[in-house]
């Protein structure tokens, strides 16, 4: 067995352990004789992985009982439209734009109601996070909508913005569980977890009990109500229960690390091996603000396209999976979420040490 080092932006590198353990209880999990992909969602099996996993992300993310956890399906994008169909009574939301998941948000909230971009960094290529600290919020928005780490672009709010009392919501998919949050500074927390805590198919959302009601737009599907999840604890219908299994088995190995504030300090010094490389490289730039550079997403260039192309291929021949840049940006993008190794990232520093020798 060999295993490559994987920096792809999602799905992404999961940890070795949790693989392990999940491939050894493949055949019978618990003494159960099947597998968590065969048994009961009603099941006693499925019921207590179900309940210690949300107890687990509570205790990581220090939850209040103020809020619920979710266990839902069709990604983040399908909150897109879940958020303003639960959340617009007024029909008015605010929308700051740091990248293309922000911007799609926002297209998708317009059609059901008025959309502010209060503040958008598409100016430069969202290589940066703009100034939150007194934007013009509409007196009648229903909530303030961000997308705290931008996978595509590498950025990633370092402060939260200034929503004047406004309800924050908040897209996290590629910064989840990545370091330590307030959750009393957000009316909903969300993400698909294939980005930094499990398979595809599974999208957690921590919500504040008073955004959860039955006041929701006409015509909103039962399956996009929140309250419809909420009540029947994320068991109304069939949960995308195997990723629910491994989404739980990566809790647990967050806290066998020492919690978020260890996962934070990995995660920074990951990052600046990194970082500290692109600084000082002539052939390589991050193409990014400094104060504003992601933990978890850091896109580089060499600006010349097909030597770009040549660095990937060649990264590849070594062992180091999926640097290409997003299709919309190009270049290359290193996605080093929590369970990428420190080791991982020093074999890319020392990999793009070699190819600038080789061709600067
Ligand atoms: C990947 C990603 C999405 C889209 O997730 P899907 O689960 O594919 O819908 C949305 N927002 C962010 C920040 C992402 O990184």
């Amino acid at each position: 067995m060999s295993r490559v080092y994987n920096f792809s932006a999602g799905p992404a590198v999961l940890p070795e352990e949790v693989l392990k353990e999940a491939a050894a209880e493949m055949l019978d999990y618990n003494g159960t004789g099947m597998s968590v992909m065969e048994m009961s969602h009603r099941s006693k099996a499925f019921e207590e992985i179900i309940t210690t996993a949300e107890q687990d992300i509570r205790d990581l993310m220090n939850i209040p009982d103020n809020y619920k956890v979710l266990f839902l399906q069709g990604g983040a994008s399908q909150q897109f439209a879940m958020i303003p169909m639960n959340l617009m009574k007024n029909r008015v939301a605010d929308y700051i734009i740091t990248g293309q998941w922000a911007k799609k948000a926002a297209k998708e909230a317009e059609k059901y109601g008025k959309v502010n971009r209060i503040a958008s960094s598409e100016d430069k290529t969202f290589s940066y996070i703009p100034d939150c600290s007194d934007l013009p919020v509409s007196e009648d928005a229903d909530y303030v909508y961000i997308c705290e780490n931008n996978t595509i672009y590498g950025t990633k709010f370092k402060e939260l913005p200034n929503t004047k009392g406004k309800t924050l919501v908040a897209d996290v998919s590629s910064c989840f569980l990545s370091e330590p949050v307030d959750v009393t500074k957000y009316g909903i927390i969300y993400g698909g977890v294939q980005k930094n805590i499990g398979p595809a198919g599974v999208v957690i959302v921590i919500i504040r009990e008073d955004l959860i009601t039955e006041d929701v737009l006409p015509g909103t599907p039962t399956m996009l109500t929140y309250k419809t999840h909420a009540d029947a604890k994320s068991l109304y219908n069939t949960p995308p229960a195997y990723g629910i299994y491994i989404c739980g088995k990566v809790f647990k190995w967050i806290k066998s690390m020492g919690g978020l504030e260890a996962m934070k300090e990995r995660n920074e010094k990951k990052a600046k091996v990194l970082y500290d490389f692109l600084d000082q490289s002539k052939l390589f730039k991050g193409t990014v603000e400094k104060k504003d550079r992601s933990l978890m997403n850091v896109p580089f260039v060499t600006g010349d396209a097909d030597l770009d192309a040549k660095f990937v291929k060649e990264a590849k021949a070594a062992g180091l999976e999926n640097l290409k840049g997003h299709r919309t940006v190009g270049g290359m993008r290193a996605s080093i979420y929590n369970a990428m190794p420190y080791e991982g990232v020093v074999a890319l520093v020392d990999f793009m040490k070699k190819f600038e020798e080789e061709n600067l």
